[in-house]
């Protein structure tokens, strides 16, 4: 014999429910079937008593929709012979119910007995209804076999009043027994009762261990007990087995698939459990069982679950310590006021003790403790109670936990590097399951981050936060989506891009962007932005393993790296003003990531796509020592350097420059040397020395009084220097030289200004807009370390900018 169980999940729709025939006709043994109210009914019979109570004839509405949902469905599952006697009685009883909610609407009073009546009406109904649609089904009403007792506020099952009756009632045991889940009686009253919101599982459960059932099979709308909650890890997979002491741990902790006092009768009986799925009855679903299978190494952990109504109280004082008797007083006074607690840590100081109940029960916690220790806090031994509410509870879950060491270290450095703080913790010696209490707006970070880390999900997630969607920006997105693909498929890498800001719009998915159209999308239902609305909207999102990417030049979005970064949001820059700013706020950037174990990239700072602060980087880490760096950084110079002929003055030169995109918009920013002294303050500092801006010589080869008034006199008087740079172009020419804009830094002392360089020096065949550096150092030191390419251009510097978005994600 079989025990099935289906959901409301289950029994939502007319294609559900003739799947739910379907699988009942088909089992070839005896079987009770237990039947939910239809999906969404439980809340809906809750909510409308309660507008019903407040005298507010909405309700009338609400049970109107409900009136129509059961009649349209009868008429669509039901047999059409049968239709009329289902529709008759089932009008009867929502006429009971109608009556019960008018009394309910002029009374105003909602008692516990009321609600429990009319939340009885789901599952009397869908029963009702499906025992119509299964042939052969018999029906049975569950108040007349589960008997309960009041405790505190809650009905408890008698287990022994209701094995007794079930044993009864079910003697013969027909082919088909349909059985309303979730709702019982009181066992003196005989008042309708029920086992708490998700207790159809639980009524399965109880029929399975008394008729000693060979399967209780639980079918809901997922395909088995999956490593979290799919509804907020996508990522989540479906465990194929599971013991039952991880079951409960894991359903206990709000995996919502079980209801929690199921498992305990089964269990006690040695009834397996299979969870399926109604909706693809090929799935194998999860086994759940006594043996829990040893070297099982996918993962040491099984499951993740959470819950998210907790409330950490704290009783401490120095009086506490090592009196005898506290935690009894403590849990006693609990105990007597019906508050159920569900996480306890206490240090071994003994200074206190923190425990977890829901936010509903903490002030009574605190009243009646303050109560029991009043002597003790009047004598200032014990402190007033302290609540903190509006905290989540997360857990981890695992037999192979035992023994193994590394787990809880693993967990904690996890959820350090996403940024977020454990209030409390609490593992048992028993060390199947690990909990800890977080504030309540990480619990969606936190679950991403310890599922990302623990269970080997077909791919890492990395979500991308992009400012300026220019030259640079549009390439770099441009590049993310043609590699998205081969990332995904060769290295297991997903690249989100769940934010994207241009200089007047933004626009956010949790889910990653559409890239195709993403221009449109600013457009249409982008919000307008300024840089603190940006920074508000990304922290908000306070999304896991992500990453803030600048390809703007605005000093405003370089002024947020510092939050980003306290917030463990990685930030790569193409912009140059955070790095080469004050070398305090360059300090504060470089130890907040180190500090945080996240990363401040800003390879693209020099050289475009070159790997030079890469290189230099690893020569250091190394052990070697950077002495000098001389280089040719400013594409745009030395463009104009090998342009400059007999037929093209500089001031032509200039222009083709700025035309053709290599200098900045003013090419005064590049020819005034600006550009290259950021540069030059970059490397020197991450090749280990402090300048600040205003440290580098500068001998500039256009006098200072050309970058004085506004850019329109700068073009128009730039043709005055044409004459003496031929000349002196005619004369390096006939020695065989040539002019480059050099930066130098020796032993930290930065300079740039031009230099003549014959034909035996590295610089002097560099062509067009390309870059180059040679590099000194201790291990380097009679030939120099050459890099040398593309300087400039948006492809390559997007490049760049990508490569270091790959490195925070940390795969090769
Ligand atoms: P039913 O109506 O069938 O009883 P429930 O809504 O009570 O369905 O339970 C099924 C739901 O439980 C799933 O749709 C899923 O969103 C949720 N759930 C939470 N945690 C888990 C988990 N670890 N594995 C599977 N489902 C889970
Ligand atoms: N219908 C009840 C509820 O929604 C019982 C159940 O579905 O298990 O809580
Ligand atoms: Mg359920």
């Amino acid at each position: 014999m079989k025990v099935l169980k289906f959901g409301g999940t289950s029994v939502g729709t007319v294609d559900s429910i003739l799947n739910v025939k379907k699988i009942v006709e088909t089992i070839d043994q005896p079987v009770i079937v237990v039947i939910s109210a239809l999906g969404g009914i439980t809340d809906k019979l809750l909510n409308t008593s309660k507008i019903a109570s407040r005298g507010d004839i909405a309700y009338q509405d609400e049970l109107d929709e409900m009136v129509a949902r059961h009649l349209t469905l009868i008429k669509d599952v039901v047999p059409e012979v049968e239709q009329s006697k289902v529709i008759e009685y089932v009008k009867t009883m929502l006429e009971e119910l109608e009556n019960i909610f008018r009394g309910l609407y002029l009374i105003k009073d909602l008692s516990q007995k009321t609600s429990d009546t009319i939340v009885s009406y789901g599952e009397r109904l869908s029963s009702y209804i499906i025992s119509n649609v299964i042939k052969g089904a018999k029906l049975y009403d569950s108040r007349q076999f589960i008997k309960t007792i009041k405790q505190f506020d809650k009905h408890i099952v008698d287990f022994e009043t209701t094995n007794r009756l079930i044993k009864e009632m079910f003697d013969p045991l027909p082919d088909v027994a349909l059985v309303p889940g979730f709702i019982s009686s009181n066992m003196d009253s005989g008042e309708i009762t029920n086992l708490g919101r998700g207790g159809s599982d639980y009524t399965a459960s109880i029929l399975a261990a008394t008729l000693d059932a060979s399967i209780l099979e639980i079918w809901t709308d997922v395909d088995g007990f999956m490593t979290a909650d799919p509804k907020v890890i996508s990522s989540a997979y479906v465990i194929d087995k599971l013991s039952f002491i991880e079951a409960m741990e894991l359903c206990n902790f709000g995996a919502r698939v079980i209801y929690p006092p199921t498992i305990y009768p089964v269990y006690h009986k040695n009834i397996p459990i299979r969870i399926r799925n109604t909706f693809n009855p090929a799935a194998p679903g999860t086994f759940i069982s006594k043996e829990h299978r040893e070297g099982d190494k996918k993962s040491v952990i099984k499951g993740i679950s959470s819950i998210d109504d907790t409330c950490l109280v704290t009783v401490q004082g120095l009086g506490m310590v090592g009196v005898i008797g506290v935690n009894h007083r403590i849990f006693r006074t609990l105990a007597q006021n019906g508050i159920s607690v569900f996480l306890v840590s206490q240090a071994s100081s003994e200074n206190n003790t923190t425990f977890a109940v829901k936010n509903a029960d903490a002030d009574l916690a605190v009243k009646a403790l303050n109560e029991e220790f009043a002597l003790e806090r009047a004598q200032g031994e014990i402190s007033d109670m302290q609540a903190e509410k509006n905290l989540a509870t997360v857990a981890i879950v695992g037999e192979n936990m035992k023994r193994t060491p590394g787990i809880a270290g693993k967990l904690f450095g996890t959820l350090g590097r996403a940024g977020i703080s454990v209030i409390a913790c609490a593992q048992g010696a028993s060390e199947t399951n690990i909990s800890f209490v977080i504030k309540r707006e990480y619990l969606r970070k936190a679950l991403n981050s310890i599922h990302d880390s623990f269970f080997l999900s077909e791919y890492k997630v990395l979500n991308i936060f992009l400012a300026g969607t220019g030259t640079v920006g549009g390439q770099l997105l441009e590049q993310i989506q043609h590699q998205q693909p081969k990332l995904m498929k060769q290295n297991g890498l997903k690249l989100n891009v769940v934010g994207i800001a241009n200089i007047d719009r933004m626009i956010f998915r949790r889910e990653g962007l559409d890239l195709n159209h993403y221009q449109q999308e600013l457009e249409t239902n982008g919000i307008e932005t300024t840089p603190i609305q940006l920074c508000d909207e990304i922290l908000k999102m306070n999304i896991y393993n992500s990453v803030f990417v600048d390809c703007t030049a605005s000093d405003e979005i370089a002024g947020l790296y510092e939050v980003f970064l306290n917030k463990n949001i990685s930030v790569v820059a193409a912009n140059k003003i955070a790095a080469s700013s004050s070398y305090s706020n360059y300090k504060l950037l470089k130890e907040t990531s180190r500090k945080r174990d996240i990363k401040f990239l800003f390879e693209t700072n020099v050289g475009a796509g070159l790997p030079i602060i890469n290189t230099m980087n690893s020569l250091i880490n190394s052990g070697d020592h950077i002495l000098k760096l001389e280089g040719v950084f400013s594409g745009t110079i030395n463009f104009i350097f090998n342009t400059i002929s007999e037929k093209i003055p500089l001031s032509k030169a200039i222009r083709m420059a700025a035309d053709a995109g290599y200098s900045e918009p003013d090419p005064r920013i590049d020819l005034s040397g600006k550009d290259v002294i950021r540069k030059l303050v970059v490397l020197a500092r991450e090749a280990g020395y402090k300048p600040e801006q205003a440290d580098v010589v500068k001998n500039l080869f256009i006098p200072d009084s050309y970058f004085k008034g506004s850019i329109e006199n700068f073009w128009e008087q730039i043709h005055q220097l044409d004459h003496e740079f031929e000349e002196k172009r005619k004369q390096l020419a006939f020695q065989n030289k040539r002019l480059r804009f050099v930066a130098r830094m020796e032993n930290g002392t930065c300079e740039v200004g031009l230099m003549e360089v014959d034909s035996h020096h590295p610089f002097y065949e560099l062509e067009g807009s390309n870059n180059i550096i040679l590099i000194t150092t201790e291990r380097y030191r009679e030939f120099p370390m050459i890099i040398k390419g593309y300087g400039a251009g948006a492809e390559v510097t997007a490049a760049g900018v990508f490569a270091d978005i790959i490195s925070i994600a940390n795969i090769r």
